[in-house]
């Protein structure tokens, strides 16, 4: 495979360990661009260590709501966990509406900290835009959950609670419900061998419901095709009605919301130059469970519902979105492409993407990559910084992993990820 003429940065996995992250290979490229958890690249990377002895320590010892031991969290339970810790953390934490799901489910987000008085920062963390990217949920509820019990203790000198009294962050767990249960249902059928997908997923309130069934499964039919083709083979394990169950990204309308992100002017050019020129990435022109982006831009009652979320809660400043399945930081899309950026402003991003990579484990991917997805837009629109944080891995235990990632990855990915927020909020000098 090609290898791009890219600097690969030194990096820190562990106490006293640094290694250099592998080169960026067009395989790479590829997956950042739209293939994400497709990507044809099998990453070895070293999982990630025990933060130093340094560090502060936070406290586990309470009782979770999220069960690492099972992927499946249906968004039904997020949404109540969610209410539950704002019950019983009311002056920390509280519930916000951001809007309702092709299918009316009720996507909402959860605003940690700072609620009176403007914050000093404001950080918007989203996840689960692409439906079989299911583990961020549960590592986004965990780590809401983690530091409400933990407001009294420190993290790296500062005090949780005092870090949330000038800062806020808001959290939007699942963005995607409609297709996180679509993936689901197949996972239950699978896993419970009766290899049958009776659409579970589609509440009974959804009109001509049979005919959307049958629309969803027409489509993950033609895209298995399309994979087969694309690849020369069969890719994954997961497999229900004959169907393959990790090619489901998109929306119940067959639109991937990462990449529904994009308007006149708005990191439009790039993606619309490539519709029409593969079937996969952000480039198919019709809907999918892969790959199309939607007639216009900002045009799915999700991704509307989000530009609404940060525009009313002028979230303009710092956003992270969460995705799968390689350990790696994506930042920096837009400043080749978009606005002529300062020089502090670069070295700002740099410095804010260094320190995440440190803490979690997971090699910068910088300069270069293309202006794709949310962040792109994110940072096009308010000029303003936002990450791709890749998380899971491709390979692990030595076998191949896909997207939805088998349970046994979530306690490392949470190992990994479960204090980067702090530290953002740090590294941004909230
Ligand atoms: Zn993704």
């Amino acid at each position: 495979m090609p290898r791009l003429p890219l600097a690969a940065p030194a990096h820190r996995t562990g106490p006293g360990r640094i290694v250099v992250a592998p080169p960026i290979t067009t395989g790479q490229i590829s997956h950042a661009i739209g293939v994400a958890c497709l990507g044809m690249l099998i990453a070895t990377l070293p999982l990630p260590t025990a933060m130093s002895a340094s560090d502060d320590v936070l406290d586990e010892s309470h009782r979770s709501l999220v069960d690492l031991s099972t992927r499946i969290y249906p968004h039904a339970k997020i949404n109540a966990d969610l209410a539950d810790l704002c019950r019983r953390f009311p002056d920390r934490a509280r519930l916000e509406p951001v809007g309702k799901s092709v299918w009316g489910r009720e996507i909402i987000a959860l605003a940690l900290g700072q609620s009176g008085k403007r914050p000093k920062h404001r950080v918007l963390i989203i996840g689960n835009m692409h439906a079989r990217e299911v583990h961020s949920a549960p590592l986004m509820v965990k780590q809401i959950e983690l530091y409400l019990h933990n407001w009294d203790r420190t993290f790296k000198g500062r005090r949780i609670g005092e870090l949330f009294s000038e800062n806020a962050i808001y959290y939007i767990p699942t963005t995607n419900p409609d297709g996180n249960e679509i993936v689901y249902d197949g996972i239950r059928c699978m896993e419970g061998n009766t290899d049958t997908w009776e659409g579970q997923c589609i509440p009974h309130t959804v009109p001509n419901r049979e005919a959307t069934m049958e629309r969803i499964k027409r489509m993950i039919a033609e895209s298995a095709i399309q994979v087969k083709q694309f690849y020369g083979r069969k890719i994954t394990p997961y497999v229900f009605s004959g169907k393959d169950l990790v090619i489901y990204k998109a929306n119940a309308n067959g639109v991937d919301l990462h990449y529904n992100f994009h308007e006149p002017g708005i990191n439009s050019e790039y993606i619309l130059a490539q519709r029409g020129k593969s079937k996969f990435a952000f480039s198919k022109t019709s809907p999918g469970t892969q790959g199309f982006t939607g007639d216009k831009g900002i045009d799915q009652p999700e991704t509307m519902a989000v530009r609404d979320f940060i525009e009313r809660h002028a979230l303009r400043e710092f956003s992270i979105t969460y995705h799968g399945r390689f350990p790696k930081i994506f930042y920096n899309f837009t400043l080749k492409w978009g606005p002529d950026a300062p020089l502090e402003k670069r070295a700002f991003f740099k410095k804010v993407a260094t320190e995440l990579a440190e803490l979690s484990g997971s090699p910068l991917y910088a300069e270069g990559s293309g202006p794709v997805g949310f962040c792109g837009w994110f940072q096009q629109k308010y000029h303003a910084l936002s990450f791709n944080i890749e998380t899971g891995y491709e390979v692990f235990n030595g076998k191949p992993a896909y997207c939805p990632l088998p349970a046994e990855q979530l306690p490392v990915i949470w190992k990994a990820q479960k204090l980067v927020p702090l530290q953002f909020l740090l590294s941004v000098g909230g």
